[in-house]
């Protein structure tokens, strides 16, 4: 069986496709969606998930999140003793989720589909390939997020020439991607994105208006305060979701606060947040060369998107209402299940190919004259345009800048700016040529073709003399473990504790309570019973009795995270 798996920043989910067509596992604490946290507890056994992200409160030291968007980068994370490269933590992640996937199969999971945000480059898909290795299966395939998106909502079905649109704001990053079917396949036309732009932005506005409508600055509330204050507003942010108007209030230290706050005047506060989503929008939709009233469906996920602003804002920019039926954080995940059936040879999903874009521009520097007819150096010249359909390939004519000149160097350079300074040196070539021809004689052609491996072909060929250059880029930019490496980190990685499942609840509450223990000080010595008591239970092994504790201890501690 192959799973499929959506690696996300704030969350992970794991599913297959079967008869009944795409299915997400539950975690051991019953939910779809697992944290996309890694913590280490004072025993040295790692925790994923929840009790990972409760522990980002209680110990912040020992707990990592938002690992993601350090893929591909050799950035190290402390926890415990040993410091963890981002696909380390990424592997852990797999692992929790691929022992629900064999919980609920019954056997062990040995590939994956994995999704990957469209914009992820060369080195970021090669670092989640290795995460997959690191936690003991093959990557199968990467599918793009948002093409994943519209699988879930079965928009390979639909005629040739259809384009969709994916617009996918999650907890701290907004995406949008324009689709289209051509000839059975989709393609990934566009995509655009803002890596700081998410859910907790509007939580943001939401905190700022309440402060300034109580008079409070942020300085004045101890960090526990603040902390509290942000949990009622998220809770309100996401009852605003459901109601037009909804009501803060409780006991922050010796303040009684009370707050109201209706949809109108939160989308009019959330304006500035909104003009920001149209810049990634309208550039993806200028890329793929298309008006919005080309658009044929529009595809809203990530959790943030259940806010109606967000769909309002859609349908008066494309003219037609957003497909969100599905859960939107589910749809991703949903997607890569299809696509893991899909790969399965699955008799429903046999036509359908994927391709990719290349997520970045690729070119090579050039010399341009001035206004005086000076020649300046270090000008980025694009061979291959960002969002290109891959498989593709494209070649152009260079000349020597000064006659006799002897050799012509072609660099290498990925990036969107227009001096190569600040783009990003791939490599370069260093190409003969005839110093007795005239300059306007000596041109040399640079072909670049970019594959679905995300590999770099450079070819020079010198008209003159024929003479063929080449150089592959594989691993750029980026760094990445290599094979040996790969074998150490799986070897050391083995050596980590893990709680085993049945533990997991516990481990999960107690982490809660640890939690609650950090924020709530009023309630600390009953926490602290509650904790002994529990403690006390779990050390008799009787099962029975641990689940009945087990059940009055989570209600306990609903009742004081409600009050
Ligand atoms: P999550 O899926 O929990 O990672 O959430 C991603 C973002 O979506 C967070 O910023 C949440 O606040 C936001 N979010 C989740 N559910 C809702 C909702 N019902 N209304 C508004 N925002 C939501």
């Amino acid at each position: 069986m192959i799973v499929g798996i959506d690696l996300g920043t704030t969350h992970s989910l794991i599913g297959c496709y079967d008869e009944g067509g795409p299915r997400l596992f539950a975690n051991p604490l019953g939910s779809l969606l697992t944290p996309s946290v890694v913590a280490m507890d004072d025993d040295g056994h790692v925790l994923v998930g929840q009790a990972a992200r409760d522990r980002l409160v209680s110990h912040p030291g020992q707990a990592v999140a938002n690992f993601k968007r350090w893929m591909g980068s050799a950035r190290e994370t402390r926890l415990g003793d040993r410091l963890f490269r981002p696909e380390e933590l990424s592997a852990l992640v797999l692992r929790a989720l691929l022992d629900d996937a064999q919980n609920a199969l019954g056997e062990p999971v040995r590939e994956a589909v994995i999704s990957v945000p469209a914009y992820f480059s060369d080195a970021q898909r090669k670092a989640t390939r290795t995460a997959g290795e690191l936690a003991g299966i093959r990557v199968e395939r990467l599918i793009n997020e948002p093409t994943a998106a519209a699988l879930a909502y079965g928009l390979q079905e639909r005629p040739d020439g259809s384009r969709f649109v994916v617009f996918d704001l999650g907890g701290g990053t907004f995406d949008v991607s324009v689709l289209e079917m051509f000839e059975g396949v989709v393609e990934v036309h566009a995509s655009a994105g803002d890596n700081f732009l998410g859910g907790e932005d509007f939580l943001d506005v939401l905190e700022t208006a309440c402060l300034g409508d109580l008079g409070l600055g942020a300085d004045t509330l101890s960090a526990a305060q603040r902390g509290q204050l942000r949990r009622w507003l998220e809770t309100a942010k996401r009852e605003l979701s459901q109601r037009t108007e909804v009501q803060v209030g409780g006991q922050l230290g010796e303040r009684t606060v009370e707050w109201r706050i209706d949809q109108d005047r939160f989308a009019r506060l959330a304006e500035p947040l909104l003009q920001r989503m149209r810049t990634p929008l309208e550039r993806a939709m200028r890329d793929a060369r298309l008006q919005p009233e080309q658009i044929d469906e529009i595809v809203l996920v990530g959790g943030a998107s259940r806010m109606p602003m967000i769909a309002r804002m859609v349908s008066r920019m494309f003219g037609r209402l957003p497909l969100r039926h599905l859960h939107p954080d589910e749809a991703v995940g949903l997607g890569a299940c299809v696509a893991a059936g899909m790969k399965a040879r699955d008799q429903h999903l046999d036509e359908v190919i994927l391709t990719d874009v290349c997520p970045y521009t690729l070119g090579t520097e050039v010399a341009r004259r001035d206004g005086e007819g000076q020649l300046q150096s270090g000008f980025f010249h694009p061979i291959i345009h960002r969002n290109s359909v891959v498989p593709t390939s494209r070649e152009e004519a260079f000349w020597p800048t000064h006659p006799q000149q002897k050799t012509l160097r072609l660099n290498v350079y990925q990036g969107e700016n227009p001096m190569v300074t600040n783009n990003i040196k791939l490599g370069e070539l260093q190409v003969d040529i005839d110093p007795s021809l005239p300059s306007d004689q000596n041109a040399v052609n640079l072909r670049f073709t970019y594959d679905v491996n995300g590999v770099l072909q450079v070819e020079a060929t010198v008209q003159a003399t024929g003479k063929h250059y080449e150089l592959l880029l594989e691993r750029n930019p980026g760094q990445l473990l290599d094979p040996e490496q790969v074998r150490q980190r799986l070897a050391a990685l083995a050596e980590l504790k893990v709680h085993p499942r049945d533990k997991q609840e516990n481990i999960a509450l107690l982490a809660r309570a640890e939690r609650l223990y950090e924020e709530h000080l009023q309630a600390r010595e009953q926490l602290q019973g509650w904790i002994a008591r529990f403690r006390a239970v779990i050390e008799t092994q009787d099962d029975m009795l641990i689940r009945e504790h087990r059940r009055e201890f989570g209600h306990a501690l609903d009742a004081l995270e409600q009050a």
